[in-house]
């Protein structure tokens, strides 16, 4: 007898893919019925923040995250360039070793001036920044009290860091409360929140939510992702908006929205921030990002610090957007309008697929969001808006949801 394996002893293989056999078919049967592929767009082409080549056609873009319409800022572009030919395309090695460029350190300098806070950290993306910050800062034995409609990134961070996950009810401060008061004593706490919550475009309330927790002696983290550039007086988030953003003890944000480009950070005033270089591992384990990236985001970062006409054309472009989707009679994510999302509530997949199918040939992109993404099984279109939209392009954007929504049925 030897221990070879043959083809006569070998076990049934048992694949590990088979789990995912649902996921599979919904796509096949929703790719059968005709309908293009939601989750397979090219952009062949991109013409500006507001308007791209789309599978041959030329398209308005409602569903990307350049609130600020940053992408094409021809400073942002320069400061990039000028980056890449002076320090080369890549770091090639961790912040820790290699990776700490002059950009690196500048981009982090715009942060803290951004923000008027003492440190900034920053991390290749957003998602790694909710990774890293949160496993780090909460470990076995403490807790995470966390909105239920968090992010994914938020809840990969609880799992990585093994705290015990509390959630409460989507922006419910009674339910926050009463989480807080079950605690044990002297436990270790963090209240994760996030200003817009990215699906329905709705606000949290900080002011309330910020109170209670610091009453009951946890600190908090606020992930400003949505809110970056355009809520508050500075464009600091919903955190300044509602006066409270000096009780936050973190703040996590993205440069893929507001910012343009890509990256992500956590800016804090607390004295022992900087320690969290040397221990968290998302931070450590993986190469810095590009020098020409960090450069245009620094650009960004502190043009966004003179953006206050671009800020109030957003706004004019949600609202006009909010009161143009109801009047047509379009079901939407909030009563009114919050942010630079709007949710656009579907009554199925098949019809959202449908509709986002519709739009597409009429010229407009925006995000099929279903679940799990999407909170209570629901199924948006969401749409978000850029201070680069002009005035013509929202009524344009309005008809097309006119037509389509007759075409399909759903208004
Ligand atoms: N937090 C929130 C609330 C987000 O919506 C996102 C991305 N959509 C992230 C974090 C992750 O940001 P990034 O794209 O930089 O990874």
């Amino acid at each position: 007898m030897t221990d070879t394996v043959t083809a006569e002893t070998a076990a049934e293989p048992v694949d590990l893919l088979a789990k995912f056999d649902p996921i599979i078919q919904t796509r096949e049967a929703l790719l059968a019925a005709g309908v293009e592929d939601p989750f397979n767009l090219v952009m062949e082409q991109v013409l500006s923040p507001t308007r791209a080549i789309c599978n041959g056609r030329d398209t308005i873009l409602l569903g990307t995250y350049n609130y600020m319409g940053m992408t094409f800022d021809p400073d942002v572009i320069a400061a990039g360039k000028t980056a890449m030919e002076d320090f080369g395309a890549g770091t090639t090695g961790s912040r820790v070793l290699n990776g700490t460029f002059r950009d690196h350190r500048d981009v982090e300098a715009a942060l803290r001036e951004f923000y008027a806070m003492d440190h900034a950290v920053v991390f290749s993306t957003g998602y790694q920044a909710n990774l890293g910050i949160i496993s780090t800062l909460a470990g076995k034995g403490d807790y995470i009290i966390l909105d239920i409609d968090s992010h994914a990134s938020i809840y990969d961070g609880c799992a990585m860091g093994r705290a015990e996950v509390v959630p409460f009810k989507h922006n419910d401060v009674e339910a926050l409360e009463k989480r807080l008061k079950r605690i044990p004593e002297g436990a270790g706490k963090l209240v994760v929140l996030e200003g817009v919550y990215s699906m329905m475009g709705d606000v949290a309330p900080l002011k309330e939510m910020v109170r209670i927790a610091k009453a009951h002696g946890a600190m908090v983290l606020v992930d400003e992702a949505h809110s970056m550039g355009f809520i508050g007086e500075h464009g600091r988030g919903v955190a300044e908006d509602q006066g409270v953003i000096d009780d936050v003890d973190f703040i996590i944000g993205t440069f893929s929205k507001s910012v343009g480009t890509v990256g992500g950070f956590c800016v804090s005033n607390h004295p022992k921030f900087e320690v969290l270089r040397l221990v968290c591992r998302p931070y450590v384990f993986t190469a810095a990002l590009p020098p020409s990236v960090m450069a245009s985001s620094a650009t960004s970062i502190r043009k966004l610090m003179h953006g206050g006409n671009k800020r109030a054309h957003l706004w004019e472009n949600s609202r006009t957007l909010h009161k143009g989707l109801r009047d047509l009679g379009f079901k939407l994510g909030t009563e009114t309008p919050q942010s630079a999302i709007i949710a656009v509530i579907m009554p199925d997949l098949e019809k959202g697929a449908m509709m986002w199918e519709a739009l597409l040939k009429e010229g407009l992109y925006v995000n099929l969001a279903r679940p799990p993404a999407t909170p209570a099984g629901m199924t948006l279109l969401r749409c978000s808006l850029c201070a680069e939209h002009s005035a013509e392009q929202v009524q344009t954007i309005l008809g097309m949801f006119e037509r389509a929504g007759k075409a399909i049925g759903i208004i």
